[in-house]
C-alpha cells in the first residue's frame, strides 16, 4: 500500500525515516498526532524481518499511544519510534545518539521513551544529544522503571470494574489469575496479595516463577492460565491473548490486565467477551499508568503525584463502562469513543483560537 495511503487512513501527521549508514541505524520515527500534546512514546529496537513490517509497527503503537493520552486525560498526542536491529549485537553509544538527533530535529513534537529492547541507560545516552527523551533514571532526576506505576494503575481499573461487576470494589477474597509474573505481573502480584486476593500467576521463566511462589502465588501451567476459573483474569505478558480461540474458553467473569493490545482484533473480540457476560477493562485504559509516570518527568518528577494521577484510572474506568452501558456498545469501543470525541474537542478549540488570531491587525516595522 502506498505510504501516503496508509498515513491518511491512520490519520498520521508525519513519519521520519532515519539513515545513518556509517553507525548502522535505521529508524522509524511516527508522529500519530500532536492535537493533544507533543507525542510521547518509547523507541523499540526489534530485528524486523522487513522495512514494511517495521512500519506497520511503529504506525500501529504511534496510533495506540494517541488513544492511550487522550482517554488518560492527558496533554499528549501519539508517537513511537522503531530501530530496526537486535539490541544484544547491534546497539552502541553512537547509533542510540545518532537516533538521538533525529529525535531533536523534530523540535519536541515526539518525545521518546523506553520500550522492548532499550533500557534506562539508553535514555541517558539519549539524553547526551537531545532533552526531548524521558525515562532516565532517578538519580538523574528521572522516573525510572515505570512497571510498578503501570501495575498501580492496573491494580485501580481491576477495582473499577469488581465495583461494577459485583457491587464491591474490594479485591479480599477474589480469586485472580496473572498470566506473566514479569516486571508489571509481579508488582500487581504484590498490591493484591496486600488487598487480600487469591492469586494464581503462570510464566514461561522459572526464576519468575520461583520470585512469584515465594510471595504466595499459586503456579498454574502457561496453557491453563487463560482457562483457569477465576474473578478476574489479569494478561501481563503478550498481546492478541484474547481471541476466537480463547475467548469461548475463559472461565472469568472479568478481564483486566497490563498486556498492550489483549485483543486480536478490538471490534470482533471485544463484542465476543461482552456476548460472554465477561467485563473487559481495556488494556489501553487500565495500563496508562506507565505514561502518566514518564509524563510527570516533563514537569519535574515527584512519585506521588505520578501516583495520585494514577489513581484516577478508577474513575476513567468507570466513566467507560457507564459510556458503555448507556450506548449499548463494548467497553473497548467506550474507550476508543471517550479519546476520539476528546481529541475532536480540543482540534476544535484550536481551529477557533488560530481563526481569532490570524483576525488581528498586525504592525510591521521596517527598522
Ligand atoms: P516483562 O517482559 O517484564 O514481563 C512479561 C512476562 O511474561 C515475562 O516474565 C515473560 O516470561 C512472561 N511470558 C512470556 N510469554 C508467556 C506466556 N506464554 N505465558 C506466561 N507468561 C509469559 O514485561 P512487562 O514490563 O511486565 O510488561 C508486560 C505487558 O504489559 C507487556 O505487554 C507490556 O507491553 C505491557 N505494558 C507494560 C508497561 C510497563 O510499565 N512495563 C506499561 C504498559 C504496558
Amino acid at each position: 500500500m502506498d505510504l501516503f495511503q496508509q498515513m491518511e487512513g491512520m490519520g498520521h501527521e508525519r513519519v521520519l525515516f532515519c539513515s545513518s549508514p556509517e553507525v548502522g541505524l535505521r529508524a522509524i520515527i511516527a508522529v500519530h498526532s500532536t492535537i493533544l500534546g507533543p507525542g510521547l512514546g518509547g523507541v523499540r529496537m526489534w530485528p524486523y524481518p522487513s522495512t514494511e513490517a517495521a512500519l506497520i509497527d511503529v504506525l500501529r503503537l504511534s496510533r495506540g499511544m494517541t488513544y492511550k493520552a487522550a482517554a488518560a486525560g492527558l496533554n499528549l498526542g501519539g508517537g513511537k519510534a522503531v530501530i530496526i536491529g537486535d539490541p544484544r549485537k547491534d546497539k552502541s553509544e553512537v547509533l542510540m545518539r545518532a537516533f538521538a538527533r533525529y529525535v531533536d530535529s523534530l523540535g519536541g513534537l515526539y518525545i521518546t521513551a523506553e520500550d522492548v529492547g532499550t533500557d534506562v541507560d539508553d535514555m541517558e545516552t539519549i539524553r547526551t544529544e537531545t532533552t526531548w527523551v524521558t525515562g532516565i533514571s532517578p538519580i538523574q532526576g528521572g522516573s525510572g522503571d515505570p512497571s510498578s506505576v503501570t501495575a498501580f494503575g492496573v491494580l485501580q481499573g481491576m477495582k473499577a470494574a469488581a465495583h461494577w461487576k459485583f457491587g464491591d470494589a474490594a479485591l479480599s477474597g477474589r480469586t485472580i489469575a496473572l498470566q506473566g509474573l514479569g516486571s508489571v505481573g509481579f508488582h500487581l502480584a504484590e498490591y493484591l496479595k496486600e488487598e487480600g486476593a487469591q492469586i494464581f500467576g503462570a510464566d514461561v521463566d522459572p526464576d519468575r516463577i520461583a520470585r512469584a511462589r515465594q510471595l504466595g502465588v499459586e503456579i498454574v501451567p502457561t496453557t491453563d492460565i487463560l482457562k483457569h476459573k477465576v474473578d478476574i483474569l489479569a494478561p501481563c505478558a503478550l498481546g492478541a491473548v484474547l481471541n476466537p480461540t480463547t475467548i469461548p474458553e475463559l472461565s472469568c467473569q472479568i478481564v483486566a490486565g497490563a498486556a498492550n493490545n489483549q485483543l486480536e482484533d478490538e471490534d470482533r473480540d471485544g463484542a465476543a467477551l461482552a456476548d460472554r457476560g465477561i467485563l473487559y477493562g481495556p488494556d489501553f485504559v487500565l495500563n496508562a499508568g506507565g505514561l502518566i509516570n514518564v509524563y510527570n518527568e516533563l514537569t519535574g518528577y515527584h512519585r506521588e503525584s505520578a501516583l495520585r494521577m494514577t489513581r484516577g484510572i478508577y474513575a476513567n474506568t468507570m466513566r467507560i463502562f457507564e459510556l458503555s452501558r448507556a450506548e449499548g456498545i463494548p467497553p473497548v469501543a467506550a474507550a476508543h469513543r471517550v479519546a476520539e470525541e476528546r481529541i475532536a474537542a480540543v482540534e476544535k478549540m484550536k481551529a477557533r483560537h488560530w481563526v481569532q488570531t490570524i483576525r488581528q491587525p498586525r504592525t510591521i516595522s521596517f527598522s
